[in-house]
């Protein structure tokens, strides 16, 4: 193998570890900031207060939809959700669930329409 052949090689091995690198890089960078994002943006849009029932404590992220049953990860399938309405939800049917929030969204529009 001539010298310059090989130096060809020796640089194009090169650029596939490099770009393998990016990819791994820009793989785990994206999963972790698009979390953490999604995250804050979601409790800010939801005032950093359970969508269920108005509670602050022990905030989660929640899936409308269960990732299960083909839910996704855009912010309209999340909202923020105290802890207890997270155990609450995962003991419920769907339809269960439904029913409670529907209770929970006349209250909080209720409570809106006083000005509290
Ligand atoms: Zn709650």
């Amino acid at each position: 193998m001539s010298a310059r052949r090989a130096k060809k090689n020796r640089a194009r091995k090169r650029l596939k570890r490099a770009v393998a690198r990016r990819d791994r890089g820009m793989q785990s960078r994206v999963g972790e900031v698009d979390h953490a994002q999604m995250r804050s943006f979601v409790f800010r849009r939801d005032g950093s207060r359970c969508r269920y029932c108005g509670s602050a404590r022990k905030l989660t992220l929640d899936h409308v939809v269960p990732q299960a049953k083909g839910g996704t990860d855009h912010p309209s399938n999340l909202v923020a959700c105290c802890g207890d309405c997270n155990d609450a939800k995962g003991n419920m049917s769907p339809q269960e669930w439904a029913v409670r929030v529907a209770s929970f969204s006349k209250a909080a529009t209720a409570a809106e329409g006083t000005g509290t």
